[in-house]
């Protein structure tokens, strides 16, 4: 790839770019033009992904083409929301899919545990609404609920009086967080319960929720409340494994609950004693099951332990591709960047690259200094990874393309977190050995400012996860230009298609390999290294490609909504 370098050419990247900032008319702009930029270094005393950005990323205004006829009230309860308490896919999805419907003309709200660890200056009109009591282990808790608005979306915030949800992270505080989420279900009705609101469908995600259908039938229900309860899976490895008396301490009755057809983990079966799963108990008390890709549908179908509830459970079992939120996702406005960029006007990238491989201390020919233009001729390719490290994720594979990528001149940025200490040593290991070098940077950390700076600037997005129920990261990147390597499991294998695969070339929008082992990773890695620097005309077509591709809510809350209607 090579870009024109004189002065006069850099001016009408300047320029077009300044356009493309001037060209919005909503969502929030720094107003920040290349001109005023100041190039960050590795030795600034404040990192670049944590100087004081604007204070919301997104609009509180929700826009829709399309308007539904007989709206519903829907109540998200989740464990996760983005951007105020997100640790991966499942605060995105929550919040997306709830913008979605809200523009679509529907009442969403969205129950949320309020954790300590929530930065209050991003909610809006943050006020008490009700004090209650519920339901734990014996005992009715004073409880408090708060409405606010994050991101346009009206939220609830439960908060016990007791010590659940405290601490400096959404997980993994000192308490026991499976009584905690069990507390939060029971809370969330209880709340419904005693202000009378009868939403039409309460929407549940993952197993910190699942107890709630349990709740609903078990009790609520007979009192007064009547709505429909879907459920999304966003990933089944995490079932929610709960004792009959972990189970009681909810006000239900454990044992009523310990049979096959209803939620004992199949695993456990013989086992003295038997378990319980949430998750499996959410599946069979809902209304409706989705799942986030079709292909991770008929993966669970077939493997897993869960597979035979599912495969009961069939005619309620559905499989929705996630979508991403456009708003919160757009380069053309999104405060975190240097410089905007858009597919129509994609040179702001090529700002976005050099800004970060300079933030960052990677190599980068040119050099700015005093009144030097940035030269942003740099030929390495920045391949980026942005996930939580975990087996599910690849591991072994990340860590082999980081020595594969160095080999083929490319440059890699990990930004990952690790819950597991062994993890987190090894990957600590890894950036002792590469991060002082010109090539590679480990970040373990979680930071969303971070991310958005790294899909712009990344000219590939690595996914080579060993299994994927959807997957953002392969979307989000491709709608800020980044072209997909990822692994052909799950929603990335609905989302991504071989450029070199003859029979899908329409389609085709990244690169795709299927084993699990190195040499399939090489290979991919391989083609995607000489398109970009062999058919440099065929790369750019590639990263129009994907930054057209329509991978928003837009294309997917419609199924929901069919759905919500269907039960
Ligand atoms: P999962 O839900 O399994 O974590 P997804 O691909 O569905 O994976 O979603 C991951 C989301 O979390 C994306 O929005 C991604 O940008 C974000 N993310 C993952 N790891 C990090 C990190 N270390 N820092 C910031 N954002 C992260």
């Amino acid at each position: 790839m090579h870009f024109h370098t004189s002065q006069n050419s850099q001016s009408c990247l300047l320029a077009s770019s300044v356009a493309v900032l001037q060209a919005e008319k909503r969502g929030s702009s720094t107003g920040v033009g290349v001109g005023e930029l100041i190039w960050p270094s590795p030795s600034d005393g404040t990192p670049f992904w944590k100087k004081d950005f604007p204070s919301s990323g997104v609009s509180p205004e929700v826009f829709a083409d399309v308007k539904d006829s007989d709206p519903k009230h829907i109540i998200h309860v989740t464990a996760e929301m983005a951007p105020i308490a997100k640790v991966g896919g499942l605060g995105d999805v929550v919040t997306g899919l709830a913008r979605a419907c809200l523009s679509r003309g529907h009442t969403v709200d969205i129950m949320l545990p309020f954790y300590e660890c929530i930065q209050k200056q991003h909610i809006k009109d943050l006020t008490v609404i009700t004090k209650y009591n519920s339901y734990h282990d014996g005992n009715w808790v004073p409880t408090t609920a708060y409405r606010g608005v994050v991101s346009g979306i009206p939220v609830i915030f439960i908060e016990p009086s007791n010590l659940f949800f405290k601490g400096q992270y959404v997980y993994g505080g000192s308490y026991n967080e499976l009584e905690a989420y069990l507390f939060f279900s029971r809370a969330c009705l209880e709340w419904m319960q005693v202000t009378s609101t009868q939403p039409d469908i309460i929407h549940v995600h993952e197993w910190q929720t699942g107890a709630l259908p349990l709740l609903y039938w078990d009790i609520y229900h007979h009192l007064s409340l009547k709505p429909r309860i879907v459920l999304t899976i966003h990933n089944m490895e995490h079932y929610g494994e709960c004792s009959k008396e972990q189970l009681s301490k909810s006000g239900l009755e454990g044992s009523v609950y310990a049979s096959i057809d209803k939620a004992v983990d199949d695993r456990t079966i013989g086992h003295n004693p038997e378990r319980l799963s949430l998750l499996k108990g959410g599946i069979v008390y809902s209304n409706a099951v989705v799942t986030v890709s079709p292909t991770y549908l008929k993966e669970t179908l077939c493997t897993g332990w869960l597979a035979s509830t599912l495969v009961r459970n069939r005619d309620k079992y559905f499989g929705i591709l996630n979508g991403i939120d456009i708003t919160m996702w757009n380069p053309a406005t999104d405060i975190f960047l240097p410089v905007k960029f858009n597919d129509q006007k994609p040179e702001g990238k090529k700002f976005c690259k050099y800004y970060v491989q300079r933030g960052l201390g990677l190599a980068s020919e040119g050099t700015q200094d005093g009144n030097h233009v940035p030269d942003i001729t740099y030929k390495a390719p920045l391949v980026v990874c942005i996930t939580r490290l975990v087996p599910q994720k690849g591991l072994h594979l990340i860590s082999h393309a980081i020595k594969h990528i160095e080999e083929l001149g490319g440059q890699m940025v990990i930004l990952g977190k690790a819950s597991d200490v062994r993890v987190q040593t090894e990957f600590e290991g890894l950036a002792k050995l590469h991060n002082q070098g010109p090539c590679i940077r480990i970040l373990l950390m979680f930071s969303d400012e971070l991310s958005h700076m790294l899909y712009a600037a990344a000219d590939m997005v690595l996914v080579p996860s060993i299994y994927e129920p959807c997957g953002l990261t392969q979307m989000i990147g491709m709608r800020y230009g980044a072209v997909p390597v990822v692994r052909k499991t799950g929603g990335l294998a609905d989302t991504v298609f071989d450029m070199d695969d003859q029979s899908n070339h329409n389609k085709a929008n990244g690169f795709v390999f299927e084993g699990i082992d190195e040499g399939s990773l090489n290979c991919a890695l391989d083609r995607a290294f000489t398109y970009f620097r062999e058919k440099p005309d065929e790369w750019n077509g590639i990263i129009k490609k994907v930054m057209e591709v329509d991978n928003s809510w837009n294309n997917t809350a419609g199924k929901y909504v069919e759905l919500y209607h269907s039960i």
